[in-house]
Order: structure tokens, then sequence, then C-alpha cells
């Protein structure tokens, strides 16, 4: 429609030089319907979060998809158009039919005015869009456009075949899976006792929908389930630097067996140590913290904490840090430390276009940054959805293999944060070694060496710091430990 007005504008410009052919509908004799000749769909993508090509260049994309289709979740389908030579501008009816596997189907009908050039399916603004809601995302799904006259035209006869996509009549399968399609976060508010105002983060319903709606845009999810549990209070200060963020990481891991947790459920403090994001960030802070954990039988491991304001900031931290638990690194950009050495996009790009399924909002991959780097604005690409929906169908998976499983054994879990290790008990906990192999110095009351044992370094994101795991209790006579 734009492409039109603007050749409409562009044409009173130049003085008209030669009238565009108009068609001309005579009376009707035949009923219709009619098929368009003369069309082609060049190509087609779909789009649950981060784009997918099925079409490129009217032929069918045959290298493996860099992202999964999820059955459960909306998604967006985008054509691009094809209009063969000698092609009269004219409005056509395209026929959108979602195909299920039991063989039901439903169709919607759109009207779209076409001129000789293409439509081009990167511009939302222009390209054919159709979008299926969750419930018709099912396994098996497939679809199909069919492509008609809006009346019986006088206009040149072209040669080809009836307008189809998939050409040849049949339907294309769009292959959704119904693996991995669910994220549990337990929020465990954090009371901020260090000031006096024994603040609070925000767990009011608003707030916890911008939440479940920020995770589900970025997540290859069906479904987001956010809980709120019973809250514990800090009372030391938090300043910027994300050490003290690091001490409160170290008490949900420890308070994590005791809870009655699902295993894939991941445990998020939230924390508000000053009145605004601005004021607590806009010198620079820690927003979160988490682990990384490659393993993902360490459920131990899949906690973290985040500010907990009011406002967007905390939900982009939540699936900032709940990306980390589900082994991501850093995408390269704003100077983010242990960065991904497979990230695949130059400046921790998007590399593909967005589509928020929630607002129907599309972003643009150009200037827009993957969640898991440091730049603004952010959305997710197609390489870490497919590695988030890789550890979440992981998860899914395991969980049968984890029912049958003990409560684990005794580890002794020693943090060394900015340098200064800080207490350790032995807790029964499920720790499969992972991480750096290190040896741990015991020291007496006095400072002597009494020994040595062997454990497993696993660093905290975004601090000089983390935590060595030590199987079972160490001796009784030890009073300190040093860390190479
Ligand atoms: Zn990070």
């Amino acid at each position: 429609m734009r492409r039109a007005v603007l050749f409409v504008a562009l044409a009173l410009l130049l003085g008209c030089p030669e009238p565009e052919p108009e068609p001309v509908r005579p009376p009707p004799e035949d009923p219709g319907p009619w098929a368009v000749v003369g069309l082609a769909v060049s190509d087609a993508v779909i789009n649950q979060g981060v784009e997918i090509p099925l079409w490129r260049n009217s032929a069918p994309v045959t290298t493996a998809r860099k992202a999964p289709v999820i059955a459960g979740r909306p998604a967006l389908v985008r054509l691009g158009l094809l209009p063969a030579e000698g092609w009269v501008r004219r409005d056509v009816l395209v026929e959108f039919t979602v195909v299920q596997a039991d063989g039901s189907e439903a169709t919607r009908q759109t009207v779209l005015e076409i001129d000789d050039a293409p439509v081009d399916f990167t511009d939302p603004e222009v390209s054919l869009n159709f979008e299926l809601p969750a419930s018709e995302m099912q396994v098996g799904t497939r679809i199909r456009a069919t492509f008609w006259e809006t009346a019986r035209w006088e206009i040149p006869v072209l040669e080809g075949e009836p307008a189809a996509w998939p050409p040849d009549g049949t339907s294309e399968p769009l292959l959704p899976t119904d693996h991995g399609g669910v994220l549990r976060v337990d929020i465990v508010p954090i009371r901020y006792d260090f000031d006096g105002s024994g603040r609070m983060p925000d767990i009011s319903p608003e707030q916890l929908l911008v939440l479940e709606e920020a995770m589900l845009g970025r997540y290859p999810a069906r479904e987001v389930i956010l809980e709120v549990r019973d809250g514990i209070a800090v009372d030391y200060e938090y300043d910027r630097g994300g050490e003290a963020m690091g001490a409160t990481l170290s008490t949900l891991r420890d308070l994590r067996p005791s809870l009655d947790i699902a295993w894939d459920t991941y445990l998020y403090g939230m924390i508000n140590p000053d009145e605004t994001y601005g004021a607590f960030c806009n010198l620079g802070c820690t927003a979160g913290i988490g682990y990384r954990p490659t393993n993902p039988m360490n459920e131990g491991l899949r906690v973290g904490v985040g500010l907990g304001f009011a406002g967007p900031e905390t939900g982009y931290v939540m699936a900032h840090e709940v990306g980390h638990g589900h082994d991501r690194g850093h995408a390269p950009c704003g100077g983010a430390a242990n960065t991904d050495d497979d990230y695949p996009y130059a400046g921790g790009g998007i590399g593909v276009a967005g589509w928020d399924v929630i607002s129907g909002e599309h972003i643009d991959p150009n200037g827009t940054a993957d969640v898991m780097g440091y730049c603004q604005p952010e959305w997710v690409s197609d390489y870490t959805f497919e590695a988030l929906h890789q550890r979440m169908a992981a998860l899914e998976g395991l969980r049968d293999h984890v029912e049958d499983r003990s409560d684990g054994e005794l580890w002794t879990a020693i943090d060394v944060i900015g340098g200064a290790t800080t207490r350790w008990a032995p807790r029964a906990m499920v720790f499969e070694p992972e991480g750096e192999p290190i040896a741990v110095g015991l020291l007496d009351g006095a400072g002597r060496r009494i020994g040595k044992v062997s454990g497993w370094f696993v660093g905290m994101t975004h601090i000089d710091g983390g935590t060595v795991f030590v199987r079972g209790d160490l001796p009784g006579d030890v009073a300190d430990v040093v860390i190479p």
C-alpha cells in the first residue's frame, strides 16, 4: 500500500511520464473464484522471537534450522512475493491455511495490493504477515497460502500455474517441538536491612507480569511459571561492585536443598539496595549474579540474584542471569568478560529479526544486542534462543532420571569472593564435578598448614569470585583455607 502511494507521488513529481496500466473490471459473467497467475512466493520466514527462514529465493531452505519452533507458542509467518513480468497492479486475496496433524484446517484471508515490484519479506510494513496463536502451533502443524483475484479483471493473461505456496499445492511443515517448553523461576524477595529501610523488591502482580513477559519474549517457552517464595533479609551493605550480591548468592545456594523446589526450577533472589534502579546503577553497578553450570545435573547451581526494582530493567536482568544458569556465556558487547567464543555475530548483535510474542513488536536486527551481552537495546539472538532450548529440553529429558536420585552427598561449598574466603559448612547436595579442579590448603587456628584437599572451582558471573566444592566435610581442626 505504501509503495503504491509513493509511486503516485513520484509520478506527479516527474510529470507523469507514462500512465500505469489500470486493471478494468468488466461485468461479472463467471462467478469465480479466479486463481491468480504470475505471482510467486519468493521467501517465507517464521518468527516466535527469532526469525527462522523456511524459503529463500523461491526454494525451500534445506540447511539445518538455527533455532527451534516451539509448539504452544505464538508465531508470525511472513511471506515475500515476486510478481512476474507484465504483472498489473491490483488487489489480491490471499488465503492462508493452517493444517493440523488430524487433518483439520483453519483458513484466514487478507487482501493485499500488489504492484509490479517484489513484496519485501524483511519489511514488516509491506510483507505478507500472518500470526498463528499458540493454540494453532501444534506438533505436526503445516501451512499453505493460495492467491485469488478479487474480481475478474480485464488484464493481459500471464502464463503459468495458479499461484500457491508451496507451489506444488502441498503444505509446508513448521515442525514445532513440544520438548522443553516450560520455564520455572521461583523468586525469593530479599529485604534490605543495612540502611534501616527494610526495603523490599517489587513483587506486585503488575511487576510479576512485567517479568513473566520479559522471560516469555526471550525464552523458547510456551509457559513461564513464576512463583514467589518466602523472603529472606540481609543486613550487610550492598555497594555497586557485586561482592555483597555474591554473598547473597551463596545464601540462596545453601538454602535451596532445604526448599521443596522442583529439580528444574531456577531460584532467583531479588533485592533493592537503593530507592531506584537509576540511583543504584547510574554510575555502573552489578545488577545481577549467578553461576554458569555446564552440567545440567547440577541443580544446586540453578540460583541467581538480581535487582528487583519496578520496571523493565528487572526483566532484562532476570533473563540474563537465568541465561547464565542455562550455561550461557556473555555475548561480546559492552565490555562483558567471560565471553562465549562461539558467539556467531560481531559486536554481540542478535543476527536475525526479532518479534515479541507478547507485544507483537518487530525488533530490528541492526543495532540490537543479545540479552547475554551488556548492551542496550537488547533482545535474543537465534543462537542464544537455540542454546536456551537445548538446555530446557535437556532438563526435561533428565527429569525422569533424577526422580530416583538420592538427596545427594555431603559437600562443602567454600565461597571465595574478592580474594577472601568466607564461611563454609557441609551440606547434603547434588554436585557433579565441573569447573576447574584445584587444591585447597587447610590451615589450623595458628595459620599453620595442616593438609590439603581437592575441589572444583565454579565461578560466579560478573564478579571476581566463585565457589570451591569439596567432597565431604573438612577436618574439625581446620580454621581457614587457602585457595591458589
Ligand atoms: Zn552476565
